[in-house]
């Protein structure tokens, strides 16, 4: 076995103008706009589209996308350096169209998408032309057992007709269409067969959205929606029938691996705040920076981050080579999302008083971070599957290793 943790060098060149672009050209047009005290809502608009435009142009688009459709063709591990990098800048996986959720609705179309839907649906979100949401949550059952899902669909002639209740449906307000997951089989065998996904236009009579859910860090269009008779056509359906649940578990693997990659950037971007901080601040006779307290966070969060990035790298490199990867994004997920939360915290609290204004980004970051530990699989859901993934590897083998990432050691 061979391991190098270097790059391909297209790879690291793309990595680097990559880097060069979002923190000169783009950071340097942020500035320059927020220096105008007149710039109103819609300069902003018209400037990032504007980015995206150059972005497009320059090649940096579609990063978690292959060649075929006009991505980056990176690879799942090479993926993880670009994604850092763009989350390091405010929109730039937007920038580079590889935020969530379009970025996992793009991902789970190529698999399933016929031919109409690409055209209709999937090539509009890879050029950039609409924005899409992902509909699952509902706020009467818990959104960690999707077998519970209670929004249905029911065939009428060539329709299905959709009567529901969902929440948190990010970036809902201004999205073309919503893959929607809907119980179409209330009796199939397996619980898991249940729900189908189904391609929604958000224009569609009877997609009617509530409000825009104000969260602990405020209003980000997660968006609460009633679903009052919404009609699709059968040409609709995302997938098999009663293929939801799968639909669901493909979309989510990458999808929670690619949340970790753009939290990694997040992670380093509060901990190098912490350093900066702590080697400028003068208390009790000492920089911060000198006091044992201070170098032991550091030093928690350095390690804490070091095995995010190393666990990150080895789930991506097994969806690269096709090899089973569930454990590993599990355990990926977890980890990521605590260090997230504790070095946010921990930057916080070295900056004081700043820390905790809005003065500083770290109180935004915070509160960001805290939903990572509850959606995408809630920790204790990845908990529960990393123990029974490890009991069956144990059992199975007499060993625990395939249930510590099967590693040759
Ligand atoms: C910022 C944000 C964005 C989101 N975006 C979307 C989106 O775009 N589309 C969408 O459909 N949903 C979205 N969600 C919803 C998210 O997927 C759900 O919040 C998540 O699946 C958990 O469901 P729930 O909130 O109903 O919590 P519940 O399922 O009610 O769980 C609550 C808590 O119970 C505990 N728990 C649950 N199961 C177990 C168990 N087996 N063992 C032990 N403890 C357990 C956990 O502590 C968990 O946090 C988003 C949520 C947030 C916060």
């Amino acid at each position: 076995m061979s391991i190098d943790f270097t790059f391909s060098p297209e790879v690291e060149q793309a990595r680097t103008h990559i880097r060069e672009f979002l923190h000169h050209t783009v950071k340097a047009r942020y500035a320059q706009l927020s220096a105008n005290k007149d710039a109103q809502r819609e300069d902003w608009s018209e400037l990032i589209k504007e980015l995206r435009q150059e972005a497009k142009a320059k090649g940096f688009w579609l990063p978690h996308m292959p060649q075929s459709v006009g991505g980056m063709g990176l690879g799942v591990t090479a993926l993880a350096a670009v994604s850092a990098e763009a989350a390091k800048v405010p929109y730039g996986p937007y920038i580079m169209n590889g935020h969530a959720p379009d970025e996992g609705n793009m991902h789970t179309m190529h698999h399933f998408a016929t031919e109409y839907q690409r055209e209709q649906y999937l090539n509009p979100l890879l050029e950039g032309e609409i924005r899409s949401c992902f509909s699952m949550t509902e706020p009467e059952v818990a959104g960690s057992d999707p077998t519970l899902i209670q929004t249905t669909a029911i065939e009428d002639g060539d329709d299905w007709v959709i009567n529901g209740h969902k929440w948190f449906t990010s970036g809902a307000r201004g999205a073309s269409f919503a893959i929607v997951i809907a119980r179409t089989d209330p009796d199939a065998e397996i619980p898991q067969a249940r729900n189908s996904a189904f391609i929604v236009d958000c224009d569609s009579p009877g997609f009617e959205i509530v409000r825009d859910i104000e969260t602990m860090s405020g209003s980000h269009n997660h968006c609460e929606i009633l679903y009052k008779d919404v009609r699709v056509s059968k040409a609709n359906l995302l997938g098999e029938r009663g293929g939801g649940h799968k639909l669901g578990q493909v979309r989510l693997g990458p999808a929670r691996l690619a949340h970790c990659m753009r939290w990694l950037g997040e992670i380093e971007m509060a901990l190098e705040m912490l350093i900066d901080r702590a080697q400028q601040r003068f208390a009790h006779g000492s920089l911060l920076s000198e006091k044992q307290s201070i170098q032991w966070m550091m030093s928690d969060s350095a390690m804490e981050l070091y095995a995010s990035k190393l666990m990150v790298l080895h789930a991506a490199y097994k969806i690269e080579n096709g090899m089973e990867f569930k454990q590993e994004v599990s355990m990926a997920k977890h980890h990521v999302a605590n260090t997230l939360w504790k070095v946010c915290d921990r930057a916080v609290q070295v900056h004081g008083a700043l820390g905790y204004s809005k003065d500083s980004p770290l109180s935004a970051m915070l509160l960001q971070a805290r939903w990572a530990r509850l959606a995408d699989g809630a920790d204790e859901v990845h908990q529960m599957r990393i123990a029974d993934l490890l009991m069956r590897a144990y059992n199975d083998t007499g060993s625990v290793n395939a249930g510590v990432g099967g590693l040759p050691l």
